[in-house]
């Protein structure tokens, strides 16, 4: 392969038409507070499973947001539910059942 000094990347675009209001709003049924995350970061960074895995609350409540389930159920996968991250988080969610939430939410039944 000639190599130009740069390369291509898949696009990281998002398409918001493939947002599932519906599911999202069954998600925030159960769990409600994940409308007030602010996606500060702070679970992600005390995250025990994050040490040796992708794991990120943070941006598996984004992936969501933007209609990207699949992805957010990958970054939970490897979850301890230790509740480390609702010890931090600034707006006291309860992690670990939004956590939970999300997985019963988007896991294909
Ligand atoms: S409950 Fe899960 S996401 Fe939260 S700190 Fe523990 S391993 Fe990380
Ligand atoms: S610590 Fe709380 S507010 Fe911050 S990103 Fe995590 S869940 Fe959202």
């Amino acid at each position: 392969m000639v190599d130009f000094g740069f390369g291509l990347v898949p696009s990281s675009r998002i398409n918001l038409d493939l947002f599932d209001k519906d599911k999202y709003e069954e998600l925030a049924a159960v769990e409600p507070d994940v409308r007030i995350c602010m996606a500060c970061g702070s679970c992600t960074a005390v995250c025990t499973a994050g040490k040796f895995s992708t794991t990120s609350l943070r941006e598996a409540i984004e992936d969501i947001k933007n209609a990207q389930p699949t992805k957010a159920l990958e970054l939970l996968k490897a979850c301890q539910l230790c509740g480390k991250c609702s010890m931090v988080c600034p707006r006291g969610i309860n992690t670990r059942h939004l956590i939970l939430s999300i997985i019963n939410t988007y896991s294909i039944k």
